[in-house]
């Protein structure tokens, strides 16, 4: 369709001003001016559900988290070198969230930077300089973990030797089981490192896998692997940035599902809804050689006005009871779903936990699944449903609402699933 001039206008200023690095989602991108619980209202207040966005973890503005920064804001805002409870009260509530053995918490402002840490405190604990990731990971911007990043395509960061694995795919896994075929990848990443003279640093993976395509089942597969690489010396990094906070319905942490205590957990994106906060969770041996060696300054992280919001977050998660609900609605969506795939060959299989959900979109007749996903998506977008698609061939629907999501949205998604694919060319 033809963009409205206003908005044409819009993203030609935004080329010109914010270069070419920059994505829009939606042939015709969205442009929301106010947000509310789980809908983003435009200019003209066409309210659209927002069945993707991740980050406003316990609904977008919060009235308890803008409460919270306004207060904080308004009373002081320094950094981490002056005394201040608040911080330690967050992380005492936090570290509770997490077996005892993760002892210390370090706060950064991005996934990226708690990322870096991570790879940073690993090199440093191991003398290692080998990491491990799946084939489809994405784990940041900084020159570091954009190497431990093979959906940005290939870097030319020289530090660290990056070897790829493939995903714990069940598609892929055959009567192998996805445990056995993931920890098969991880032995072979393993060989490679000790043939080339290499010493491992760590195993990173998103605990969801989403960027992978989403896969959640059967919860414990990370268990072998994750043995492999601690008897070859090197560490198990939890990225929980996507999975984190509840969202899997099962508990705050996508590890826990596993049966595994991480040896450095890092989180970000919802932990202060929108606000930037984010940390790294550490067994307390492995900051010891990092902080003797060097000395931690991150200007503002783990600021007054981020610990604010990060702890009505918390509160507003326990309170509202919002794990619960992420597990029960994530339930009944999927299970919505698979009857769904299961009557339309269009559809592939469904998968994920709780509020996290991934749908596999099959190629019709002359266009791919990832051609078919993105009209999926659009057509979505259209009737002002907001969801996206992920997958190393983009042709996974990637279902992600924020956790207040009730059965009310979840119908009203899927009644408008149900026409956009009844308009669909079969
Ligand atoms: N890890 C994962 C799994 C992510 O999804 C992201 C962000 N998409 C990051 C790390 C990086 O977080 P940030 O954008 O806050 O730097």
């Amino acid at each position: 369709g033809k963009l409205p001039n206003a908005e044409a206008a819009l993203i030609a200023r935004r080329q010109r001003l914010l270069g070419p690095a920059y994505r829009l989602f939606y042939e015709h991108p969205v442009h929301p001016v106010r947000g509310e619980g789980v809908w983003l209202y435009d200019r003209d207040g066409t309210r659209y559900l927002d069945v993707y966005n991740n980050v406003p973890v316990v609904g977008h503005c919060h009235p308890r988290v803008v409460e919270a920064i306004a207060r904080q804001a308004a009373r002081l805002n320094t950094h981490t070198r002056y005394l201040h409870e608040s911080i330690l009260d967050y992380a005492e509530a936090l570290l509770a969230t997490v077996p005892r053995e993760l002892g210390h918490v370090m706060f950064t402002c991005t996934g990226s930077e708690a990322n870096d840490l991570a790879v940073r405190v690993a090199k440093a604990s191991t003398n290692g300089t080998a990491f491990i990731v799946t084939a489809n990971a994405y784990h940041g911007v900084t020159d570091a973990v954009a190497a431990l990043s093979p959906l940005l395509g290939p870097s030319n960061t020289s530090t660290l030797n990056v070897f790829t694995v493939p995903a714990p795919d069940q598609r892929l896994a055959c009567n192998l089981g996805v445990e056995t075929a993931f920890a098969a990848g991880v032995q072979a990443a393993l060989d490679s490192i000790a043939a080339q003279g290499l010493k491992p640093a760590a195993l990173m993976v998103d605990t969801i896998f989403s960027s992978d395509g989403v896969f959640a089942d059967p919860p414990g597969f990370l268990r072998t692997a994750v043995n492999q690489v601690r008897q070859a010396g090197g560490l198990f990094i939890a990225d929980e940035v996507q999975a984190g906070f509840g969202r899997l319905g099962d508990g705050l942490w996508g590890f826990s599902r596993h049966g595994l205590v991480p040896d450095l957990v890092t989180m970000g994106k919802p932990m202060g809804n929108g606000h930037p906060v984010a940390a790294m969770l550490a067994r307390p041996v492995l900051l010891e050689r990092f902080g003797m060696a060097t000395r931690y300054f991150n200007t503002f992280g783990g600021n007054p006005v981020s610990i604010a919001a990060a702890q009505a977050v918390l509160d507003v998660i326990a309170e509202e009871g919002l794990v619960e609900n992420a597990r029960a609605v994530g339930l009944y969506l999927r299970e919505a779903l698979i009857a769904r795939a299961e009557a339309d060959e269009r559809l592939g299989s469904v998968r994920g936990s709780g509020l996290f959900i991934g749908v596999d979109v099959n190629p019709a007749s002359g266009s791919s699944g990832a051609a078919q996903a993105a009209r999926i998506v659009n057509g979505l977008r259209e009737r002002h449903v907001l969801i996206s698609a992920s997958g190393p061939a983009g042709d996974v629907l990637k279902i992600r609402p924020p956790l207040p999501f009730g059965r009310d949205e979840a119908d009203y998604f899927l009644a408008t699933l149900d026409d956009v694919m009844r308009t669909l060319e079969q």
